[in-house]
């Protein structure tokens, strides 16, 4: 919808970083959360300038762990977006949060202010994976943090991963319907990946750990599959599985090619400013200091901003329309290509829609390259 608009946060900070993580996340001590709150305001008065009037239909805090926000920030911020655009009645406002007890010590004024949706970060249910991933907390935090949770939030999900090291089918079976007991209406799903850049990926390169077969990660996906979809949780995108009417909806707004706006150190906007014809894509400066500087100084720590070309576009509803079981329109394809395609029953072709066939799911990607 053409005056709807969604609003990303991002804050930047964590306790520790992760081996695997390629986020943009620092681990910082005393983070001036005062300035923050202004620079985080200023740059939502600018935008909001440049965009013109819109109604905010979903919010979400990422990060980072924006769990560690002080509630002050937070509702600074929603106080702000509010007041420059207005909000949706059902606006959604999703928080990224890590299961330590000083975290769920917050969720209760989080609700109170206006946080309608929470996704934890809990990644795995046993201590030596956790271990493994170098996270913060244990399994019994987790636990106690998703029975916090559920009894705060109607609307919470939380995120696992798995093709582990050394993780077998069983296993996961086991730890994915201890999951699904919490009675979740969302469920994040990754599969472990080694991105450039990580402790991961060094440790991976040194023969540390070694990673499931390919053929192997094709079995935990269908496993994955099977057992959520038994328990009424069905996958509307290549990881993420809920309930109906349960979906994320911020997220939707991406995978859709709807307009949002990022805020934040190294957040990324696909907008329509007020007046133009081109959508613009918009990124901030990655590193928490000199964006902040930069806000500070001319309003916005914008790093770079371009127009995007109608076949850029074109290419981008295709990237992540894909990953939406729901697939998109063909009006965007190239017949023939469908046509073989679907022949080697990687898609399927529904009247005027286009989908990855659901034995092919793990293929997206190259899948993608062959129609772009
Ligand atoms: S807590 Fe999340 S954002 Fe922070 S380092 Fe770990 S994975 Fe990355």
């Amino acid at each position: 919808m053409k005056n709807h608009l969604s609003v990303y946060i991002h804050y930047p900070f964590c306790k520790s970083k992760c081996p695997y993580c390629d986020f943009n996340s620092h681990v910082r001590d005393g983070v001036d959360h005062e300035r923050f709150l202004s620079a985080y305001e200023k740059e939502l008065e600018f935008f909001a300038k440049k965009i013109g009037p819109k109604k905010v239909t979903t919010i979400f805090f990422g990060g980072g762990t924006p769990s560690l926000m002080p509630i002050f920030l937070v509702e600074g911020i929603l106080r702000k977006i509010a007041e420059l655009w207005g909000m949706a009645e059902n606006c959604e406002i999703s928080l990224e949060a890590n299961p330590t007890s000083s975290e769920a010590s917050k969720f209760k004024a989080l609700r109170e202010i206006g946080i309608n949706r929470l996704s934890l970060g809990i990644q795995a249910l046993n201590d030596e994976d956790l271990k493994f991933l170098g996270r913060e907390h244990s399994s019994k935090e987790a636990i106690a943090t998703i029975e916090i949770a559920a009894k705060i939030f109607d609307n919470f999900s939380f995120d696992l991963i798995y093709a582990r090291p050394k993780q077998t089918l069983n296993h996961w079976s086991e730890e994915l319907r201890r999951a699904i007991n919490f009675g979740t209406k969302h469920l994040s799903l990754y599969q472990l990946t080694i991105e450039k850049g990580t402790k991961f990926f060094t440790e991976f390169q040194q023969k540390k750990f070694t990673m499931p077969e390919e053929n192997l990660s094709a079995e935990f996906y269908e496993m994955t599959n099977q057992i959520t979809s038994g328990a009424g949780l069905e996958l509307y995108e290549i990881s993420n599985y809920s309930h109906k009417n349960f979906e994320c909806r911020h997220n939707l707004t991406y995978w859709q090619g709807g307009d949002y706006l990022g805020v934040g150190a190294g957040a990324h906007s696909r907008v329509f400013l007020a007046g133009e014809e081109k959508k613009s894509a918009i990124v901030m400066l990655h590193e928490p200091l000199s964006w902040l500087k930069k806000v500070e100084e001319f309003g916005a720590g914008v790093q770079k901003l371009e127009k995007i070309s109608a076949q850029e576009l074109r290419e981008e509803k295709i990237l992540m329309g894909l990953r939406l079981r729901e697939g998109i329109s063909s009006e965007f394809f190239d017949k023939k290509k469908l046509l073989s395609l679907a022949n080697q029953g990687l898609i399927e072709i529904e009247k005027d829609r286009v989908k990855i066939a659901d034995q092919a799911r793990l293929l997206t990607n190259s899948i993608i390259q062959k129609l772009i």
